[in-house]
């Protein structure tokens, strides 16, 4: 029996007019305005893909057609459409986005009422009303309406005001460079920027679904246009959104780029020096760096699954203020406990405001690891006893199991071992204070590995 599905880690992802159709879209729209009910109010946006229009339409019929309101919110950030479900108190939102994927791609992500995307619990009640044939479609005199909603670009600007010392950051004159993917990144940050007293120059700010600057990943090998015009222009850091401006990779004043970790670690130690004790929850994709600093600062590390949603329902779950994922994540509590891109930046300013240090040398500060990669070839069927077989051998060691199988060395080395989701591999990630160490470890683990993959 196959388990069909929607869903993926990240809401309904496709190739556009293949994998994701108009015609599945207005089913999918009357299954969600069916899991939510009828006459609920529910906004609407998208980012900048060429067919954003055309599946919010799709959508926007499938909801009205179960008696849902639609809200249309047009063109805004991931974090700007989840701020405005919650500040408009509606009973829930959908947005039309394919976030980091190439352009071809689009993708439908449901979000509850309190901004935050809905469980994998509720997406299975989605996708059992749309595979059973339980949609239940409203009488002619019923139907939804479909409204326009303004303003959320700059009521989810002002929110996040709110959160850091905008009179400190203005103090400071800082001048940064945002490339914003030719996408709404370009809509939600340049005007905080702004008003916040700083200078922004901006790169890759024409709104193109085609994306002709960049792909909507921010990849360190995609960011040298960025890294050239912060050190040619003197600015004091970038920033680099993804296609829907929930992650934001930043380059400090001579153009290098840190990955998420460094600057969540960074957001972390801030938060716990005025928060001491307080729940910080990562999946244990993060670095060793994440725990040590939850450690020297003394706050709760909390491990998920890999996966933004995983991330904000655990946050939810515990009260947690602060989340966030090595890939440029940062889920910040009192704004909303899901990714975003702005409130990051803004929150990175505040520090560097406050401690009058450099991006660099906040970076500089931090303990130091090397990570290195591998990959074997393992089928899908072996995939489980693989895992169970490797626990077995590991598990006297200081090991989760939460996804993969992840294990802390006494020398603060670790390794992930992971299967992926979509291929026939299973995927290992070192890290140790020197290089020698972390190669080492990818070494000795696919030797395990393989060799355990003869007896299975
Ligand atoms: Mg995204």
């Amino acid at each position: 029996m196959s388990i069909k599905k929607l869903f993926g880690t990240n809401g309904v992802r496709g190739l556009v007019n293949k994998e994701l159709t108009v015609e599945m879209s207005i089913k999918i729209g009357a299954a969600i305005g069916t899991f939510f009910g009828k006459k609920k109010n529910l906004l609407l946006g998208y980012d900048a893909r060429t067919s954003g229009p055309m599946f919010a339409e799709a959508v926007t019929s499938g909801l009205t057609a179960t008696g849902c309101n639609v809200y249309f919110a047009g063109l805004a950030s991931t974090p700007a459409i989840q701020y405005a479900v919650k500040n408009h108190k509606m009973d829930g939102g959908i947005i039309i986005s394919a976030s980091h994927n190439p352009p071809e791609y689009n993708g439908i992500k449901t979000i509850w009422s309190d901004g935050i995307e809905t469980s994998h619990e509720q997406e299975s009640e989605i996708e059992d009303i749309y595979f059973n044939n339980k949609i239940v479609y409203a009488a002619w005199d019923k139907l939804g309406d479909i409204r326009k909603i303004q303003g959320i670009n700059e009521e989810y600007k002002d929110a996040i005001k709110k959160h850091v010392n905008i009179d400190r950051i203005a103090t400071k004159k800082f001048h940064i460079v945002v490339d914003a993917a030719n996408s709404v990144g370009g809509i939600s940050l340049p005007p905080l920027l702004r008003e916040i007293g700083c200078k922004c120059t901006t790169i890759n700010a024409n709104i193109d679904g085609t994306f002709p600057g960049r792909l909507p990943e921010p990849r360190p090998e995609s960011l040298g246009p960025l890294s050239a015009t912060v050190k040619a222009i003197g600015a004091d850091m970038g920033v680099a959104f993804d296609g829907d401006a929930d992650r934001s990779i930043f380059t400090d004043s001579e153009g290098t780029v840190y990955w998420g970790d460094k600057t969540f670690a960074i957001v972390i130690k801030q938060y716990l020096i005025k928060n001491p004790g307080a729940k910080i929850v990562t999946p244990v994709s993060s670095s060793s760096l994440i725990k040590d600093i939850v450690e020297t600062y003394n706050g709760e590390l909390v491990w998920t699954k890999v996966g933004s949603v995983t991330v904000s329902q655990k946050m939810k779950e515990l009260n947690a203020k602060l989340g966030g994922e090595e890939n440029g994540g940062i889920f910040y509590g009192p704004h909303q406990a899901v990714r975003d891109g702005a409130m990051t930046t803004a929150l990175l300013l505040d520090i560097m405001a406050e401690t009058g240090k450099t991006l660099a040398q906040l970076v500089a500060e931090q303990p130091q690891y090397f990570i290195e990669k591998g990959k074997i070839n393992c089928s899908n069927e072996k995939k489980e006893k693989l895992q169970q077989e490797i626990y077995k051998q590991v598990k006297e060691e200081n090991v989760s199991t939460i996804d993969g199988v992840k294990i802390w060395f006494k020398d603060d080395s670790a390794i992930l071992i992971r299967a992926s989701g979509t291929e026939p591999v299973f995927r290992l990630y070192a890290e140790a204070k020197n290089q020698e160490k972390a190669l080492n470890l990818i070494e000795e683990y696919s030797a395990k590995l393989e060799k355990i993959l003869t007896t299975i």
